[in-house]
């Protein structure tokens, strides 16, 4: 079974993402198990401090290294070859085929959870992978690491229902976008299904879906 661990201060966040949906169903297959560590646990001090000024100056915050080293090897005692991944805007762009590699790779992953104006620079000497979703700013690294992990674990396999599921999606491909699609009813409001979607031929269904597929940039 796959394990994903997570070291966050806000371990409650995930609740709701983690136990819904596929990401329920692939806990419920025993295909992946999802362990959150509570940064705080290995806070400093009778206040359990985990952050501390920037040296230097400047504004805001950052995650000291003691309490983030001690998290990360507490999660290497579960799971020793875990990859260790930092969330942060200066990583490698999240995308499509790396989810695919990273669900085929058979790895767990301990993804770091970043807060405040972000970490300790020494964190690094553990950190295997830094990824960002993209190139703007949030609060924490905890949207990131849900967007991340479910686009990891629904490919999975076995854990989307039809075996072409995955496959057949947006960037699948590496650069195609899912053609349009329609359920019924065939006239909503006088907006009508295309008729070719209808006709039942499989060639030009085909034909007029690879010329609705979208490039993506
Ligand atoms: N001061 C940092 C900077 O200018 O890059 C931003 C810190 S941000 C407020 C706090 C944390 O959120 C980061 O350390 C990182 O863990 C996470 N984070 C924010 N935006 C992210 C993104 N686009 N991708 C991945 N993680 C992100």
């Amino acid at each position: 079974m796959r394990k994903i661990q997570v070291v966050t201060l806000f371990p409650e966040m995930f609740d709701g993402v983690l136990n819904s949906s596929m990401m329920w169903k692939a806990q419920d297959q025993k295909a992946v198990e999802f362990k959150m560590i509570n940064l705080r646990d290995f806070g400093l001090g009778p206040r359990q401090q985990v952050d501390d000024t920037p040296y230097g100056g400047g504004d805001g915050m950052l995650l000291m290294p003691q309490p983030l080293f001690a998290a990360i090897a507490a999660a290497k005692e579960y799971d020793s070859s875990a990859k260790v991944v930092l969330m942060t805007p200066r990583g490698q762009r999240w995308k499509q085929a790396l989810a695919q590699t990273w669900a085929d790779s058979g790895d767990g992953y301990i993804f770091v959870c970043g807060r405040y104006e972000g970490y300790d620079e020494r964190v690094l000497e553990l950190v295997d992978e830094q990824v960002s979703v993209g190139d703007y700013v949030l609060t924490g690294g905890e949207l990131p690491a849900m967007t991340i992990i479910d686009s990891i674990v629904r490919l999975i396999p076995g854990v989307l229902g039809g075996e072409n599921s995955a496959a057949i999606e947006s960037f699948s491909d590496g650069e195609t976008l899912e053609f349009p699609q329609y359920t019924r009813p065939e006239d909503f409001n006088g907006m009508k299904v295309p008729e070719v979607l209808l006709s039942g031929n499989h060639a030009a269904i085909a034909k007029w879906r690879a010329e609705h597929s979208l490039k993506s940039e």
